[in-house]
């Protein structure tokens, strides 16, 4: 069996990332999310264990000083990271993982993951991002502004990404994001691993057309 693939997805905080993970997620088998932890509190509607595990300071420190995460960073004010085993076991059973990191555990996880593939995720504009931002209510004023200023480092990243997908249409972005992973899997390499029996490729050497 061959390994499944790493795709990794960025944008600035509003572009609308978590939305069209959660779609994708809903619409494709053997893709899962690598549920990353954070030191953020969580938001009314977010759950333990499926779109973060909120841990404290000094969990976070612990699990840094036990190697644990595959790529860490501090995003905005908070800490988050990848967890190692959790992705490396998916990945070795032949699951496409998607990871959902900022553009500084980006970086990290290309180092070593040379293979993985990247996607950005733009808003059409700045003040839609500022619009979706406030519209969805879950930071202050000043959190808010936080994530605006770091949005304007975070863009010019996106040269560094191999797929881009502005989100205007939530469907066109949808249908783009997902066309680019199942492009993903029709690779040769992959195809020649998984999907196909060279021997029925061959003719039969008794056949008409072998004499
Ligand atoms: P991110 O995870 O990138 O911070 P979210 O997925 O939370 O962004 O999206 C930010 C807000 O914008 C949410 O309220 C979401 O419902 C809304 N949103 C996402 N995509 C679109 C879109 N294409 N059109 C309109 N609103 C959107
Ligand atoms: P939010 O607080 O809005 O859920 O996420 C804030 C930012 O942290 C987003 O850019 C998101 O991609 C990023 N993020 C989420 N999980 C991780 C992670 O495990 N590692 C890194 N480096 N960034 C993450």
């Amino acid at each position: 069996m061959d390994r499944g693939d790493l795709f990794i997805i960025s944008a600035p905080s509003g572009a609308g990332k978590t939305t069209l993970c959660s779609m994708l997620l809903d619409s494709l088998d053997n893709l899962e999310f690598s549920v990353s932890h954070t030191t953020r509190s969580p938001r009314p509607h977010e759950v333990h264990g499926k779109d973060y595990f909120f841990v404290t300071e000094e969990e976070f420190e612990r699990l840094i000083k036990e190697d644990a995460f595959l790529e860490w960073a501090r995003v905005h004010e908070n800490f988050y990271g990848t967890g190692r085993d959790q992705v490396l076991e998916k990945l070795s059973k032949g699951i496409d993982v998607v990871l959902d990191i900022d553009v500084q555990g980006a970086r990290q996880v290309r180092e070593k993951f040379p293979g993985a593939i990247t996607i950005f995720i733009l808003p059409p504009s700045w003040k839609v991002l500022e619009e979706r931002l406030m519209a969805r209510g879950s930071e202050d004023r000043e959190r808010l502004k936080v994530r605006l200023q770091n949005a304007l480092k975070e863009i010019e990243e996106v040269t560094n990404y191999h797929y881009t997908v502005v989100n205007d249409k939530l469907d066109l972005a949808f249908n783009q994001l997902k066309s680019i992973i199942l492009a993903e899997r029709q690779k040769t390499r992959r195809v020649l691993t998984s999907e196909i029996d060279l021997e029925a490729l061959k003719p039969d050497p008794n056949s008409w057309f072998m004499a």
